[in-house]
């Protein structure tokens, strides 16, 4: 199916981009990708009357670390993570969601930024990088602000941006010199979205937890922070019974429901599982970033 007619902007500047927006209120949409939003404008479950397509626009496709946060630009694409050295070590939770997300061609144009907008609560990322503590930058004609990713996210595909907003990058901050983590999925196929994805990331501070991220994917109605297992390891030793707790509690987090990608008690097992061996491999990437 083709989509519902629409107007088309390229502008070349932020600024540009923000007066459309403006311009257009709740019926014009920012354009990144388009690997979420042209196949739902194509179903007509999207109709926006203009597209504001932020390609053109310079500086937004970097990933830089500074003032104590590692940003990524807003036109930053899968493949250019799954690429970057940046992305490994102390950020091994993003350098590993990366090469996860569905397939090359996907990878290739879509966003990072994007894929946190669109707030699929399948995504790869609103886990990956909510684990991280990271925060989207956004701006719009009155000014810039941050919001903290598990303020973004309200629910299936709904997010806490303001239809005049642009998302400029996602910022994570440094977790100091030993941090590690990585990012489990499962999924029925290569290139399929999450049946459960759990997001590992922890930093230490003299042999104890300093700040213990861990996020669920595909198992709620939008990406889950599982918070009460973050807050047992907060300033404790990582050892194997505290490992075993935080599992059972980021299981008890999840509100997974039986679908044909598997039943509700089999998501929570997976999720359960994928805890423990998510905090085992970020025990170990600390203690190798160490050496
Ligand atoms: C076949 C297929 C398989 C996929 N599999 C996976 C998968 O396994 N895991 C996964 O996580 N994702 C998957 N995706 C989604 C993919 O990751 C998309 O790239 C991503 O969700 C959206 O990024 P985008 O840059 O393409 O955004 P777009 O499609 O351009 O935009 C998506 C939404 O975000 C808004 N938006 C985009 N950028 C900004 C911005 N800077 N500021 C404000 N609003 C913005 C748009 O207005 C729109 O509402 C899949 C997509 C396809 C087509």
């Amino acid at each position: 199916m083709y989509p519902a007619r629409f107007e088309y902007h390229a502008p070349a500047s932020v600024d540009e981009a923000l007066e459309l927006l403006e311009r257009y209120g709740d019926e014009g949409k920012v354009l990144a990708g388009g690997q979420s939003l042209i196949p739902l404008m194509k179903l007509r479950f999207a109709l926006p009357s203009a597209l504001v397509d932020i390609n053109r626009i310079q500086g937004l496709d970097s990933i830089e670390e500074d003032d104590g946060f590692l940003s990524i630009g807003a036109l930053v694409r899968h493949k250019d993570c799954e690429r970057s050295e940046a992305l490994r070590g102390r950020y091994g939770v993003l350098g590993d969601a990366a090469p996860q997300i569905s397939d090359p061609i996907v990878r290739n144009r879509g966003t990072v930024v994007g894929s946190l907008a669109h707030a699929d609560p399948q995504g790869d990322w609103g886990s990956a990088l909510m684990a991280a503590g990271a925060q989207l930058e956004v701006v719009s004609s009155s000014g810039t602000r941050t919001i903290p990713l598990h303020e973004l996210f309200q629910g299936p595909f709904t997010t806490s941006l303001e239809p005049n907003e642009i998302a400029t990058a996602v910022q994570v901050p440094d977790p100091g010199a030993r941090a590690g983590g990585t990012y489990l999925k499962l999924e029925r196929k290569i290139g399929d979205f999450a049946t459960a994805g759990v997001a590992v990331h922890v930093s230490f501070d003299n042999g104890k937890v300093g700040h213990a991220g861990i996020a669920l994917t595909g198992v709620g109605p939008r990406n889950l922070r599982a918070e009460t297992a973050e807050a047992a390891l907060v300033g404790a030793e990582l050892d194997d019974d505290l490992i075993k707790e935080a599992a059972e509690l980021a299981a008890q987090a999840a509100q997974p429901r039986s679908d044909h990608r598997g039943s509700a008690d089999y998501k929570r097992s997976v999720v359960r599982v994928f805890t423990e061996r998510g905090l085992r491999k970020a025990a170990e990437t600390a203690r190798g970033e160490e050496q």
